[in-house]
């Protein structure tokens, strides 16, 4: 018999969800509602801020956000290249102009030195990736954000429950999640805006709406950006166990971490102190002096039967599309460079049991440990 096959992503809902949705399909109100309200109040007390704005998707939240602080044609966004191309797709929807700053090595998110780097007059927002569920340097890009006058619109599709310091993501700027399905909760299709600011949270309403505040009372053109009660009755009990899941995800990131340690051209990821990951995803570093090199290593574990992933196989503005985009900056970022080169994420999931983290310790180390 075969172990059966570890998939880099799982989505594993319950019975919880199962009864919500019921509930709401028998109710006969399945378009945005008080389940959405529901979700929203939730979402922002886990956050810590006063208001939580739900939309259809993370790449909505990220326009909404850049919307709502008035960001578009000849202002420009700086933010990290090693990302999903959501987080440069809003900008461009927006008119702005991506900039592009390098990583951290250690943390590869947003390093706020490079980021202060390219700050121009022309700068409205610094958007960090929180990327792999880790957050970036609050500290410093909430510091250079003030010192430039740019607002901070966090990526935080990947975090949910992360923190930096003692304060989740989402509460430094303006808070941007995805709900998407392979996200750490999920409501299918989704996302949701968090902020402090009662005008920012007031101008999401209104543009998620077609610009109405009540019915048939235009204030500004809008958008159809709502979420349903449906989507929202699955991610609802997600919310409720997100905090239990992110634990199950940190203790398998804890077992694959002590696992690979001291194993040659493998470095596991490292979380800073002042700070917690949600694990979205467990990315380690295959270098120069590993056995295999990473593309090679994926490809006898998945034989294996273990799924990988690459996040991300290129910088994100490294396609023809964007190449010679008169929107998207071509800023030199050599480390995020090296890292896409580099990176490959394991399974970490809470369907990843015990027995699962030991097997895939043991089978990467059987193929990249020279004494084993
Ligand atoms: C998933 C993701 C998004 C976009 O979210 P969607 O819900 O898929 O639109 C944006 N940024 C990052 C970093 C993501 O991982």
């Amino acid at each position: 018999m075969t172990d059966p096959y570890i998939p880099i992503t799982s989505v594993e809902l319950g019975p919880e969800v199962e009864r919500r949705v019921l509930d709401v399909l028998r109710s006969g109100h399945i378009a945005q509602g008080p389940v959405v309200a529901e979700l929203e109040a939730g979402f922002a007390s886990m956050c810590g801020v006063a208001d939580a704005i739900a939309v259809n998707s993370g790449t909505t939240a990220l326009i909404a956000a850049l919307e709502a602080h008035g960001v578009g044609p000849g202002d420009e966004v700086v933010t990290a290249p090693l990302t999903f191309a959501a987080t440069i797709n809003a900008v461009i929807e927006r008119g702005a102009t991506v900039r592009f700053a390098d990583i951290d090595p250690v943390t590869y998110t947003l390093d706020p030195a490079a980021a202060a780097t390219v700050v121009t007059d022309r700068t409205a927002a610094i958007m960090p990736v929180h990327l792999y569920g880790l957050p970036a340097d609050m500290e410093g890009i909430t510091a250079l954000a003030q010192r430039c006058g740019a607002v901070v619109v966090e990526d935080a599709a990947q975090a949910h429950g992360a923190t930096f310091g003692s304060r989740p993501v989402g509460s430094f700027g303006t808070g941007c999640f995805s709900l998407y399905a392979t996200k750490n909760m999920t409501t299918a299709e989704g996302g949701i805006v968090t902020t402090d600011d009662p005008a920012v949270a007031d101008a999401i309403r209104v543009l998620r709406n077609q610009g109405m505040r009540a019915r048939y009372e235009y204030e500004r053109p809008g958008h159809n950006w709502r979420l349903t009660d449906l989507q929202a009755a699955v991610g609802l009990p997600l919310l409720e166990r997100l905090a239990d899941l992110t634990d199950q995800r940190r203790a398998n990131a804890a077992l694959l971490a002590a696992g690979l340690a001291d194993l040659p051209g493998v470095t596991p990821p490292s979380v800073p102190p002042d700070r917690t990951s949600a694990f979205h995803q467990f990315t380690v570093r295959i270098g120069a002096e590993a056995r295999l090199d990473r593309d090679t290593l994926a490809s006898r574990l998945h034989d294996a039967g273990i799924g990988t992933g690459i996040y991300y196989p290129r910088l994100a503005h490294d396609y023809d599309c964007y190449r010679t985009h008169p929107l998207v900056g071509r800023d030199a970022t050599p480390i995020a460079a090296q890292a896409a080169r580099e990176v490959l994420s394991l399974p970490v999931h809470p369907g990843v049991t015990a027995a699962d983290g030991a097997r895939i310790v043991d089978r990467v180390r059987a193929l990249l440990d020279p004494g084993a």
